[in-house]
């Protein structure tokens, strides 16, 4: 049978694809005046002030199409995006998606990963309103800027922590990165012998938490709700370790982490101790988790305690003075000095 025109890549053309794409987003936002279709988009101002960021994902470097569904690839785009807009205690509102992929890609497959942007956008409540196109001769590349706003003085930095306040975290860490140790090991075996079936059994709540992450919205509202503004925040993309050094290099102070209080889940116990990797080191290093790590004071914690939230908060730690050095304080009672990635003499 002829294959219509309108069912192929080039059959559409630039203006066809991002039109046919675009056809699926609904813009949601009063201030988002202009969306997809001029020379740039229009957003109205607010008293908020604006939050602006950008990642870049590269095949090859940030994602392996052979065992990520593109579906999952056009979600963890979005979320690691609007993830860097609620570390600053703002809210996500509108992105932007720039793409350059390979001539040799699928209509269907274009189709797959906009309708888990579309999918995130939802979620987390964005507008998609515009981006750029193009062919690429190194793979697939996705750029995703996202917009946000923050009331004037709800802004939280990652300079701000003082000694004695509480380090909390958002959720488990190091799953994303046992997830993909299981990804990349099935993939190994794969190859070896392509006649074995990967065997990822057991394992779902790692490899979602690696393949399709969220962001810790309900967090960043639990604390307007409770009026508590942390006195610094980042979220968690390259390892708690790395993240709390950003935290107190920045706020010019130590800190000490107890390694009993990192929260982990069993899936994560389990397969890192099926493949001789420490658990607490994927979660001092692992990174994608994607959870947010901030400081609080101490009389705000209070405010915590009987809040109702869907939100998990887990004090991990403190804030010490900078005399006092990183350090994680093992379940032994031993100190050992963070470091942003590896090991002297730990585990
Ligand atoms: P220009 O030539 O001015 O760059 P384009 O033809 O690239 O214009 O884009 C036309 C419209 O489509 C613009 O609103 C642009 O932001 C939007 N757009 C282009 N590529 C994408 C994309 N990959 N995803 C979403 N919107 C896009
Ligand atoms: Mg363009």
């Amino acid at each position: 049978m002829e294959k219509q025109k309108g069912d192929s890549l080039s059959g559409l053309g630039e203006f066809g694809l991002i039109e046919h794409l675009s056809a699926q987003f609904e813009n949601k936002h009063p201030e988002t005046l202009k969306g997809i279709g001029d020379d740039a988009a229009v957003i109205a101002s607010t008293n908020d002030h604006m939050v602006v960021t950008t990642d870049l994902l590269l095949e090859g470097i940030h994602f392996d199409l052979t065992y990520t569904p593109l579906r999952h690839l056009g979600y963890k785009a979005v979320v690691v995006n609007v993830s860097d807009v609620y570390a600053m205690n703002a809210r996500p509102k509108q992105i932007t998606v720039s793409i350059g992929m390979s001539s040799k890609i699928s209509l269907a497959a274009i189709e797959e990963l906009y309708e888990g942007i579309r999918l995130a956008c939802e979620r987390y409540n964005v507008d998609l309103v515009g981006g750029d196109t193009s062919t690429s001769l190194t793979g697939l590349t996705i750029c995703i800027t996202a917009i946000g706003t923050v009331k004037p003085g709800r802004e939280v930095y990652r300079n701000g922590a003082k000694p004695n306040d509480l380090i909390c975290v958002s959720g488990d860490l190091g799953a994303a990165y046992m997830g993909l140790q299981l990804l990349e090991r099935e993939k190994r075996v794969f190859a070896g012998n392509p006649g074995v079936q990967p065997d990822l059994s057991g394992f779902d709540y790692l490899l979602e938490r690696q393949l399709k992450p969220e962001a810790r919205k309900e967090v960043v509202e639990f604390l307007d709700q409770i009026g508590v503004r942390p006195t610094s925040m980042i979220d968690i993309s390259d390892g708690l370790s790395s993240e709390i050094l950003h935290i107190c290099k920045q706020s010019g102070t130590g800190c000490r982490l107890y390694e009993e209080k990192i929260p982990i889940d069993h899936q994560t116990s389990v397969l890192a101790e099926e493949m001789n990797i420490n658990p607490v080191v994927a979660a001092l290093n692992g990174g994608e988790d994607y959870e947010l790590l901030f400081t609080i004071s101490l009389a705000d914690y209070e405010k915590f305690q009987g809040a109702k939230t869907n939100a998990n908060i887990y004090a991990i730690g403190h804030i010490a003075p900078a005399e006092k050095g990183c350090c994680l304080i093992t379940a032994s009672g031993s100190e050992v000095e963070l470091k942003a990635q590896g090991w002297a003499n730990f585990g």
